[in-house]
């Protein structure tokens, strides 16, 4: 299979080709052609699958039809994580001018109301500090928000950040889309799931 059998359009096929991406992982030919038909995803896969590209690309082609500024927040349980993320994100949509950023704890809380004052496309933040700028941010809100993705989701709630993720499903649009993915499946992760997605495919590699 390749990108553009899955329903990747061409530009987006192209920034694969440039990070050397020659054809889809396994993750990705599960994932990708149920995201674009609008459903919400429960991926199990670990690091190193592809993950990111396969929940990427859907949202980065759907916001290529559509940009909208706060269309996507991705959360992810560690700094790292969220920068390594906005890294691949940004690397797939330069060819589409997305403008990404990247909210987390331990930096500056005025540089990223900076940051979110120029309206990201696409945000990506730890959970904690995303909840700071959502009470404290005159401007932001993501009440036009599409897509919310809840990256290793087993770590998140490992990392009792469960409170703070309800209170964001508070405040997203119940009409979008959402895309789960963990490494492993618990009770807790199960629970999540039952919470914010609508009928979703499950893939697994
Ligand atoms: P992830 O599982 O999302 O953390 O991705 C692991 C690594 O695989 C990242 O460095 C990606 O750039 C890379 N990658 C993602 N998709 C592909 C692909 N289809 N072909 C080759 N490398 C990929």
């Amino acid at each position: 299979k390749t990108f553009a059998e899955l329903g990747i359009s061409s530009q987006l096929c192209d920034a694969c080709t440039t990070l050397g991406f020659k054809k889809p992982s396994d993750i990705q030919i599960e994932a990708i052609p149920p995201a674009l038909e609008g459903r919400d995803i429960i991926g199990l896969a670990q690091t190193g699958s592809g993950k990111t590209a396969a929940f990427s690309l859907p949202i980065l082609q759907t916001l290529w039809e559509n940009p909208q500024p706060f269309y996507a927040l991705i959360l992810a349980p560690t700094r790292e994580l969220a920068y390594q993320i906005s890294q691949q994100v940004s690397a797939l949509g330069t060819g589409i001018g997305v403008r990404t950023a990247v909210i987390v704890g331990g930096m500056d809380m005025m540089s990223q109301s900076i940051a979110l004052s120029k309206r990201p496309h696409i945000i990506v933040a730890t959970p904690g500090r995303l909840m700071d700028h959502l009470e404290n941010t005159k401007g932001f809100s993501l009440k036009a928000l599409k897509y919310l993705v809840l990256d290793e989701a087993d770590r998140l709630l490992d990392m009792d950040f469960g409170p703070i993720i309800d209170k964001v499903l508070k405040v997203v649009p119940k009409e979008r889309n959402t895309y789960l993915f963990s490494a492993t499946m618990t009770t807790k992760v199960a629970k999540l799931q039952r919470a914010s997605l609508n009928k979703p495919v499950r893939v697994e590699v």
